[in-house]
């Protein structure tokens, strides 16, 4: 087994409360963790440089472009944002599950890569609970919100391109199915075997 770990994709509209989740789950799971994209757009008050993202000058970012540092990136909303491929490649290598928080663009780019990723996506219950979201989250002003919402039809109608799709109404139960996805695929015959293998030896000795 060349990758011990497994990737994930996760992609949503702006707003479908896929940050909160993805956070839920890598502080409830052992062996999840998020990779930290690099991007180009402003620092958000409350964000870390190197917990939400690495904030990078548009030449930063191209120069790292440039030496084939990125496993997928893509241009979204005027901005810049893409993977770290050595960091995902080792977590995996390590056995630890990652999870890519990306858009259509980059999970079209990292299928094509890595045909074993997971894919997932979240949609919200409504336009108008998004729409909420966006405001009620108090990070971005108007008219940041409104070119948001105009993307999220173009973002949304990408999700029949992924493997499982949830649909984030209720927080924990959106959670949940979150978790009993990857359990699941904890549970698929050619990890298992990896992972018990001494449990599986000795029951058929
Ligand atoms: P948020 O979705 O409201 O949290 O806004 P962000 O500014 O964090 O992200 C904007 C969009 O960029 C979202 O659709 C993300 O899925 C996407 N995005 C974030 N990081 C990456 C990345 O590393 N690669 C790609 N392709 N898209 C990304
Ligand atoms: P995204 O990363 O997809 O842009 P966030 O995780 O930042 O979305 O969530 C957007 C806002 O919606 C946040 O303020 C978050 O607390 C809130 N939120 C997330 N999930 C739910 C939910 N199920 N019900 C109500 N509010 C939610
Ligand atoms: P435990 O720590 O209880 O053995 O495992 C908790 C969960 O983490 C289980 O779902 C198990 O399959 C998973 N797990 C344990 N070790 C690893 C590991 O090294 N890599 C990955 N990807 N999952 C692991």
């Amino acid at each position: 087994m060349a990758n011990k770990g497994k990737l994930y994709i996760i992609a949503a509209p702006s707003g479908a409360g896929k940050t909160s989740l993805v956070k839920a789950m890598v502080e409830s799971t052992p062996h999840v963790k998020v990779s930290v994209s690099h991007t180009t757009r402003g620092q958000r008050s409350g964000e870390v440089d190197g917990v939400n993202y690495h904030f990078v000058s548009t030449e930063a970012f191209q120069k790292e472009l440039g030496e084939g540092r990125f496993l997928e990136h893509a241009e979204v909303f005027g901005n810049f944002y893409g993977t770290s491929e050595t960091w995902v490649r080792e977590q995996l290598a390590k056995g630890e599950d990652v999870i890519l928080e990306i858009d259509w663009q980059g999970a079209k780019q990292v299928r094509r890569l890595m045909p074993d990723a997971v894919s997932i996506f979240i949609l919200p219950p409504s336009l108008e609970a998004l729409r909420e979201r966006l405001i009620g989250r108090g990070t971005d002003d108007m008219a940041i919100i409104d070119r948001r919402m105009a993307q999220a039809v173009n973002e949304m109608s990408h999700y029949g391109e992924f493997d499982y799709l949830v649909i984030n109404d209720e927080f924990d139960l959106a959670l949940r199915d979150l978790q009993t996805i990857i359990r699941s695929r904890r549970l698929a015959i050619g990890w298992m075997q990896h992972y018990k293998a001494d449990l599986i030896k000795g029951l058929l000795n």
